[in-house]
């Protein structure tokens, strides 16, 4: 009797775990394979120029705005900049080296605009800048890895922030544009796949809405900064950078297109909401903050015109495009980039409270979150947001060819960063649950690819572990584990493990990844 009331419980509580395991093993493990993905399908990994380049006033380069950012502490975590990073800048070839070694089609990089133009429209060309640039071009060339080339991520010469306040200032298109015009004439011969701006959307917020990124503009109830205005200004920021992607995009076709027979597109940040509750007003509020985060972007590309739910909640307080400007915008992208990480939850703040910074137009008055009645959407990572949850990708790029024709689309980021930030060098390189992220997204995507989607593309984000804005260094999401010391490149098993994928193996991590489903449901 004792005996059973003992050991049946004990027996019982194990049979559930293994239970549970067997279950995960099966939803999540699901192996995939490069196979279940179009024969023409591209696999590769991404990084930018700032996260990895360091060498910040070395031959020729400029201060940029995040150079400067990060001279003011507080600014960036643990003190952190980007002056050394990940030395690329210096060992290029050897990572290029590891980006064939892994065996990848394509690298997805990004130019740095202070090497190239360190004073914008306002000094000359570097040609150092062009030489690096040209080097690591011909280097990917002739190793047949197709170079993906993002003209702006995140970092611009200081000097336009000084002079006229950036994007915040129509000025700023012209200088783009000038920027990109010297990119296509010295480089576009070798670049087929163009991507204007990285994350127009994340990036307007996190800059003038935050302040988390330069310059670092806010008002209340978004924060206590010395000026900014978070209300309107992401809304300004984002029109001046559509309008610089509109006359790119006019002008490669016009004067390069011809020749050089690349094609253009834009990157956003393409986090997924589902409703909070069945209820209609959050299922509205879900459909909404799509409208506000990504169609806030790629509708005007397409159509011409900010999408109607915008314009309906925020009035004359949404910038205006001239008639002339709507033709040029429309039909301005050859394909989406989609950087996509994390699904949240959306609910409604028009006939609910919610919290200050949430019941506002800029936000279509619709509050997110990472839980719904205690229980958590998806496992944590190491940024709070970005929860795990890998039918977020499939949702999304649903989402997008419903809305968009199922236009061309590149996932041009996708990776996992490790929840817990100290550690043994041994727990970072054993990175289980990075390999089953990607496994997870990818069984995803391939499902929604099968389901008709007109996905081209798959880069991981990151090649190795980097700047991660205004995180530092502290949070990883390489396939590459860096010393900072040393800056040592350390493959992690996920490394080993796209290796094997893309060779169309997957025999290696299969025992692994159960270790680390284990450990999913011990957490
Ligand atoms: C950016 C990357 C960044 C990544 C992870 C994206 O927003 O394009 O530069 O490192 O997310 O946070």
């Amino acid at each position: 009797m004792i005996f059973c009331k003992s050991v049946v419980p004990y027996i019982y509580s194990k049979l559930q775990w293994v239970l549970l395991c067997c279950f995960l093993f099966l939803a999540h493990g699901e192996n995939i394979k490069r196979s279940d993905f179009p024969d023409e399908f591209l696999f590769g990994v991404a990084t930018s120029a700032y996260q990895i380049e360091g060498a910040y006033l070395e031959d020729g380069k400029s201060l940029n705005n995040w150079d400067v950012f990060a001279l003011s502490p507080g600014n960036i975590q643990n003190g952190d900049d980007g002056y050394v990073a990940e030395d690329h800048y210096h060992q290029y070839l050897k990572d290029i080296e590891i980006i064939q070694s892994l065996g990848v089609d394509a690298y997805r990089f990004s130019m740095s605009w202070s090497r190239i133009l360190p004073r914008g429209r306002f000094g000359e060309v570097n040609p150092d800048g062009i030489l690096f640039y040209n080097k690591i071009l011909d280097e990917l060339i002739l190793r047949g890895i197709k170079p993906f080339v993002t003209i702006y991520h995140f970092d611009f010469p200081q000097e336009l922030q000084d002079r006229y306040g950036s994007w915040l200032n129509p000025l700023m298109q012209e200088d783009y544009v000038h920027y990109a015009e010297t990119c296509f004439k010295n480089f576009g011969d070798r670049v087929k796949h163009w991507i204007t701006i990285n994350e127009p959307n994340l990036f307007s917020q996190m800059a003038y809405q935050i302040a988390k990124y330069p310059p670092a503009r806010c008002s209340q109830p978004f924060g206590d900064c010395p000026a900014g205005n978070s209300d309107i200004e992401p809304l300004i920021v984002m029109h001046n950078m559509l309008l610089a992607h509109g006359k790119t995009v006019n002008l490669y076709r016009r004067y390069y297109q011809h020749e050089q027979s690349g094609s253009l597109g834009i990157v956003l940040d393409c986090q997924m909401y589902e409703p909070l509750t069945d209820n209609v007003l959050d299922q509205e509020a879900a459909k909404r903050i799509m409208a506000f985060y990504i169609a806030w972007a790629l509708d005007p590309l397409t159509f011409g015109d900010y999408p109607s739910e915008m314009r309906q909640y925020l009035g004359n307080q949404l910038p205006q495009f001239s008639s002339d400007e709507r033709k040029f915008i429309r039909n301005s992208i050859d394909f989406i980039g989609v950087n996509h990480y994390a699904t949240s939850y959306a609910k409604d703040c028009v006939h609910s409270s919610c919290s200050a910074t949430a019941n506002r137009s800029i936000k279509g008055f619709v509050d997110t979150s990472t839980e719904r009645d205690g229980v958590q959407i998806g496992e944590p990572t190491g940024i709070g947001s970005l929860r795990v949850v890998s039918r977020g990708i499939g949702e999304m790029v649903e989402y997008l060819k419903t809305r968009y024709d199922n236009m061309p689309m590149f996932i041009t980021e996708n990776g996992y960063s490790d929840p817990q930030v100290e550690g043994e060098v041994e727990d970072a390189i054993q990175d289980f649950k990075r390999i089953e992220f990607h496994k997870m997204y990818m069984s995803s995507l391939a499902q929604a690819i099968r389901d008709g989607a007109n996905v081209k593309g798959y880069f991981v984000w990151t090649l190795m572990d980097d700047f991660e804005w205004a995180i530092g260094y502290k949070i990883k999401f390489g396939l590459y584990y860096i010393d900072r010391q040393t800056l040592e490149r350390t493959p992690k098993l996920s490394a080993k493990w796209y290796q094997d994928f893309l060779k169309n193996n997957t025999q290696t991590p299969t025992i692994r990844i159960t270790e680390s489903v284990q450990y999913t449901a011990d957490s």
